[in-house]
């Protein structure tokens, strides 16, 4: 062999050697690989097995009934508490196999409540009667359930839970039995009690000790007594039997005589009525002088440190529009809608003022049986103005005034149009909104959006007033969806001023989710300008 020959086998056995030693390397890459992958897989298996035995230990011994469901909504695991209620196998339960378990009168609610949830992903809660297989007893339940999301915000399955709630419920309702009760019999007595003061009054002369103590006796049994009215007043409304005597009366009339009787028994605040127009009303004047009624006590009750309340009535757009001002404590926004319900009592204000929390409860349940509606707006330490809008017909007219029915409308509660050259529709809401009319304007709007191919919305609220909260959650839930199928994919909010109107808003989008992205604005120019650079 050669030297050149030798030289090329050496070269062509580095090689070779270079090569066994990279397989080997690759190979050894490749095992160690394999074994971390096994590993993982094996780590997995095991976390994952006793995550779900740790789970099914768990849902086992709660008191509670515990299940999850699917993405669908078909549920896939109950705890061993629901097969013991419920007396139901695993294949009958499976599913949406729960149904035949529910009270009849809860079933559709139920579906509905749940298919909902499902379809937008959002929590889930609901009380409903479930039958108990020891006794077959119908026992009311609080379901709710949470989903479980990816990444993606996708939901990948739902968790849930029962809660026998059956002897709270009982419990609430002999409460509310014996309030009615007990104010109906506290009420007779009382009501002798004040006529022999009465008497008594009468024979006593009046600069004696003895008439001044008659007089604070006497003051202190009118508080009783409306104190009692109120408790009877929420009894009849619980139970449906509030009645209303609608007749035809002097508005004006009647809220200067609620406004005369809060002054002649309050020296300190002095009472303006800055406006009062006068119209004729059908209604329940009683129960409308007791919400003024109302109004006032509680402006001077939490403005201890101010000396006036302004009051103001006046017709607008066919309604009657009342409003009571005080410069006292104020609320903050987040217990401004709570104090629609019955018992609610602002925390900070609940030491220092004494009151049971129902004149707000009342007060709403007669605006809302008079078709009206009824808002507050307020700055923590600067006081309150609450309002209260009764329509003059009976009910809140939507009248239509112009359109073409392809690119404008034009009615008396919103006004729109679409724009060619910004390819947007520009609405502009006008006024005193309710359910009636923001289902009514939406609807329009969806179909105009529809019509000129649209993807863009300009939503002035700039002129909106009062209280259209009732309308927030249909907006989220049914109608919002309904416009990005139509092609929507930005929507500009111009704000109210008023409160009610700003938390409506906030309400109806924040229970939206999907491919709409939407923005609140305060200056109609900044929306324009975010609008036109959006696509
Ligand atoms: P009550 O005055 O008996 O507590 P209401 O139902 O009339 O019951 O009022 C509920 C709550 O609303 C009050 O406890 C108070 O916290 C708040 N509130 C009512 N009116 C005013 C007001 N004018 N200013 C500040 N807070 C008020």
């Amino acid at each position: 062999m050669s030297l050149p020959e030798f030289n090329e086998q050496v070269a062509e056995l580095e090689k070779l050697r270079q090569e066994v030693a990279r397989l080997k390397e690759e190979k050894e890459r490749l095992a160690l690989e394999t074994a971390v992958h096994k590993a993982i897989l094996e780590t997995n298996a095991d976390t994952l097995l006793s995550g779900l035995e740790q789970f099914k230990l768990i849902a086992d011994n709660v008191p509670a009934q515990v299940w999850t469901a699917d993405a669908e909504g078909s549920v896939d695991y109950y705890n061993k508490r629901y097969f013991e209620y419920s007396g139901l196998t695993s294949e009958e339960s499976i599913g949406w196999g729960w149904q035949p378990m529910l009270h009849p009168d809860d079933l559709q609610r139920t579906i509905e409540n749940w298919t909902r949830s499902v379809k937008k992903g959002a929590p889930y809660e609901i009380q409903y009667r479930f039958k108990r297989a020891s006794d077959g007893a119908f026992r009311w339940h609080l379901g709710k359930a949470i989903p479980l999301k990816d990444s993606n915000g996708k939901v990948i399955k739902w968790f849930g839970t029962n809660m026998d709630i059956h002897e709270q419920k009982v419990a609430e309702k002999q409460k509310d039995e014996f309030l009615s009760i007990a104010s109906h019999e506290l009420k007779t007595p009382l009501t002798s009690v004040k006529a022999f003061l009465q008497l008594g009054q009468k024979m006593i002369a009046p600069d004696t000790k003895a008439y001044s103590f008659v007089s604070k006796a006497s003051s202190q049994l009118i508080r009783l007594e409306s104190l009692i009215s109120d408790l009877l007043d929420v009894s009849k409304i619980n139970a449906g039997k509030m009645v209303y005597n609608l007749e035809p009366f002097e508005f004006g009339a009647a809220l200067r005589e609620a406004v005369e009787s809060v002054q002649q028994a309050n020296e300190k605040h002095q009472i303006i009525i800055e406006h009062n127009d006068d119209v004729v009303y059908n209604g329940d004047r009683l129960r409308i002088e007791q919400v003024i009624n109302n109004f006032l006590v509680n402006a001077i009750k939490y403005s201890p440190d101010a000396d006036k309340i302004v009051v103001r009535s006046e017709v607008q757009q066919n309604n009657i529009v009342v409003s009571v001002q005080d410069f006292g404590i104020g609320i903050a926004a987040e217990n401004l809608t709570r104090l629609f319900d019955r018992y609610y009592r602002v925390d900070n204000t609940s030491m220092r003022f004494q009151g049971l929390g129902l004149g707000i409860f009342i007060s709403s349940e007669i605006i809302k049986r008079h078709n009206g509606s009824f808002w507050i707006e307020s700055e923590p330490g600067k006081g309150s103005t609450f309002f209260f809008l009764l329509p003059i017909s009976g009910k809140h007219e939507l009248i239509d005034l112009e359109t073409d029915n392809q690119t404008f409308y034009k009615g008396n509660f919103i006004e729109m149009k679409y724009v060619p050259e910004q390819q947007w529709l520009d609405v502009n809401w006008l006024g005193y909104q309710n359910l009636e009319s923001v289902q009514k304007g939406c609807m329009i709007m969806l179909d105009l959006l529809q019509k000129n191919n649209c993807s863009k919305v300009l939503n002035d609220n700039t002129h909106v007033v009062g209280n259209w909260s009732e309308a927030a959650d249909w907006g989220g839930e049914y109608w919002f969806p309904a416009m990005q199928d139509a092609g929507l994919k930005h929507f500009a909010w111009i704000y109210s001023l008023s409160t009610f109107s700003r938390m409506s808003a906030h309400k109806s989008i924040d229970i939206t989710m999907g491919k709409v992205t939407a923005q609140f604005f305060t200056e109609i120019e900044e929306a324009r300008r975010w609008l036109s650079e959006a696509d």
